[in-house]
C-alpha cells in the first residue's frame, strides 16, 4: 500500500495544495479588513492575488469555510449574502443608505433566547439580529441635506456665477 508518496506528479495531490492555497487566500482577504463583504467583492479583491480564481470558487469556499466554522455567513433578508471574517457571535450595524456594515459592539443577548424558551413549540437554535442606522459619512451628508433644504426654503434668489 505505501510507496505511492514518492510518485513525482500526483494530479490529486497538486489538485489538493491548489484548494487549499485558494481557500487560504480567501480567509485572508476576509480577515484583513472587517468590511463584511458580499462574494462579488471579495471575488475582485481575490482574483488581484489569484487571478484565474472563478466566482464558483469563491462561493463554494465561503461555504465550506461556514461548515467548518472558520467563517460566518450573514443572511440579510431582501439583500446579497454577506461573509464575516470573525466566527465568534456577535450583532451588526447596517447603514440603511450606502450598506456599510460594521460590528455593533454589544455582547450578544443569550437572554431573549431564555425569555422564548417555553413560550414557543420551537427549538430554538439562535436568533438574528440587526441594527440599522447611518454610518458616520452619510449621517454627515443628511446633516448637510438638511441645512441645504432647509436654506432653500426661503425664497431663492438666483447667486453666484
Ligand atoms: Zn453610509
Ligand atoms: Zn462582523
Amino acid at each position: 500500500m505505501g510507496g505511492l508518496e514518492k510518485k513525482q506528479h500526483d494530479p490529486a495531490r497538486t489538485e489538493k495544495l491548489r484548494t487549499t492555497r485558494q481557500r487560504r487566500m480567501i480567509l485572508d482577504e476576509l480577515r484583513k479588513r472587517n468590511t463584511h463583504p458580499t462574494a462579488d467583492v471579495l471575488y475582485e479583491k481575490v482574483r488581484k492575488r489569484l487571478p484565474r480564481i472563478s466566482l464558483g470558487t469563491v462561493y463554494r469556499n465561503l461555504e465550506i469555510l461556514t461548515a467548518q466554522g472558520e467563517i460566518q455567513t450573514l443572511e440579510i433578508s431582501g439583500s446579497q449574502k454577506r461573509y464575516d471574517g470573525v466566527p465568534q457571535k456577535h450583532y451588526h450595524i447596517r447603514c440603511l443608505h450606502c450598506g456599510s456594515m460594521d460590528d455593533a459592539p454589544i455582547a450578544p443577548l443569550n437572554r431573549l433566547e431564555d425569555a422564548l424558551y417555553g413560550a414557543t413549540v420551537y427549538t430554538i437554535l439562535g436568533h438574528r439580529l440587526e441594527f440599522v442606522g447611518l454610518c458616520p459619512a452619510c449621517s454627515k451628508k443628511e446633516e448637510v441635506r438638511r441645512l441645504v433644504e432647509q436654506d432653500l426654503n426661503l425664497p431663492t434668489e438666483s447667486s453666484g456665477p
